[in-house]
């Protein structure tokens, strides 16, 4: 789920100071140069906002020279290389991604100068957070990852759009154009918006859509990269200690991301927000560890956090909760003896009155999986077919859980429902339905054949 972090109420009474910024440009990428300044002034309000100040006077960007690819994407106090391709579409973040990083380099191993080859994570893990938060809060909660037909509109209105997740959080709606919307009635609407990543990479394709937007957020992003292996290592390891280059690279970054996302989930925007700079504040211009991070957590928060801390950080358990089973039924009438002595009766089956079938009256029962080892609480949502919804907490610790209650008739239940827990490896089991609905599975399907079709069209016309 994006998020996109706030200004705090406060801000404006938090006087950032005047830095004056040098971007050195190749002339090819002139057409660029806003779009550097653009990221490096929106990074340096957010984290300066956020965090604290940007403490010097100037900054240089440096723009790597065709061909030099290798010296982009660099970090050096109050310098840093970017990277750029001539075509950006404007709408990828790229360079805005890359100059934003490289400048949360200035925090995190800059100013809170943690020990880039023992804990890397620290320095690449806690920017790959930031600088997903500035990202959010600048440029909107998604991130294209195809647009391979810019400009490609009718009217101004993209031909084709798919649905987005709804995100109350979301400072901007995602924008909505008239084709979308009609689309959304004729077609995609069955299948709903969905963070399912497998469905997400095809969503991606662009034979399968035309759509010039398709997006992907910071999270999801996260995800994919995590989800590569999410068990080769624990988070904390000393780079050389990791099980191979792929495994130091999700876990420092991608990972990382994810467990400070799930900590903000856990505590709220807010609080993390405060946290967060409550930890650069104590701790720049010095060396902290991840002790030190962790301490000062509890310190703000007033929360032991060690449960999460101790599983997130230096464990490898898949956090995974699942609704595995639901059904709501029509109460059966009792059966057995009742009534005092000498007044006795038995009801049996045979003469059990059949029960009537009340929709207001039903027994509900949910069974609720533990699948990963990692043991967190969890908030739970039961829906109705009429009525509020119920909530539920369940501590997560067994196996399972069931509920088996009276209650209106039941019509789906989800672990998690606000989608706090972004490690939480499979989200698609975290909601069952009663009733399942084909036409999901149906529109995917037909949406498949039609860029299978299309794949095997352009193959033979370019053969
Ligand atoms: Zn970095």
């Amino acid at each position: 789920m994006a998020r996109a972090l706030s200004i705090p109420p406060d801000a404006e009474e938090l006087k950032l100071s005047d830095v004056e910024v040098t971007l050195l440009i190749h002339p090819e990428h002139r057409h660029l140069a806003d779009r550097h300044f653009d990221a490096v002034f929106h990074a340096l309000r957010s984290f300066g906002y956020w965090y604290g100040r940007y403490p010097y006077r100037t900054l240089t960007v440096v723009d790597p020279a065709f061909g030099a690819r290798g010296a982009g994407g660099m970090e050096y106090p109050t310098l840093i290389t970017a990277g750029a391709n001539y075509l950006s579409p404007a709408r990828r973040w790229s360079p805005e991604g890359v100059t934003i990083h490289e400048f949360g380099h200035q925090y995190w191993y800059g100013m809170v100068a943690t020990n880039e080859p023992e804990e890397a994570f620290l320095d690449e893990g806690f920017n790959s957070y930031s600088t997903g938060c500035v990202l959010e809060h600048a440029y909107g909660p998604n991130r294209d990852s195809t647009d391979l037909a810019p400009g490609v509109a009718w009217l101004g209105v993209p031909l084709l759009e798919i649905p987005r997740r709804p995100d109350p959080t979301t400072r901007q709606p995602p924008s909505r154009g008239a084709t979308a919307q009609l689309m959304d009635a004729v077609w995609l609407r069955p299948f709903g918006p969905s963070d399912d990543l497998a469905l997400n990479a095809i969503r991606d394709l662009p034979f399968l859509n035309y759509a010039n937007e398709a997006p992907i957020d910071e999270e999801t992003g996260w995800r994919r990269r995590y989800l590569r292996a999410p068990q080769a290592d624990e988070l904390a390891r000393r780079s050389w200690e990791y099980l191979d280059t792929e495994s130091y690279g999700l876990n420092s970054y991608a990972r990382t991301a994810l467990m400070l996302r799930t900590l903000e989930g856990i505590l709220g925007p807010d609080l993390m927000l405060k946290t967060m700079r409550g930890y650069f504040q104590k701790h720049r211009f010095k060396h902290p560890t991840v002790t030190d991070f962790m301490a000062t957590v509890d310190e703000i928060t007033g929360r032991k956090m060690e449960p999460f801390f101790r599983q997130a950080i230096f464990g490898s358990g898949l956090l995974d909760y699942s609704v595995s089973d639901l059904s709501s039924e029509p109460r059966a009438a009792p059966r057995g003896l009742f009534g005092a002595a000498g007044a006795r009766r038995t009801e049996t089956d045979a003469g059990a009155a059949k029960p009537p079938d009340d929709d207001a009256n039903r027994r509900n029962k949910v069974l609720l999986s533990r699948r990963g080892d990692f043991v967190w609480p969890q908030d739970v949502e039961l829906r109705y077919e009429s009525g509020a919804p119920a909530r539920r907490s369940w501590d997560g610790v067994y196996r399972w859980l069931r509920y088996d209650e009276p209650g209106p008739k039941l019509r789906s239940a989800r672990v998690d429902p606000e989608g706090r827990l972004a490690l939480d490896v499979n989200h698609s089991n975290n909601s069952r339905a009663r009733e399942s609905r084909p036409m999901a599975g149906i529109t995917w399907w037909c949406r498949l054949l039609q860029w299978m079709q299309h794949v095997v069209y352009f193959y033979s016309g370019v053969s």
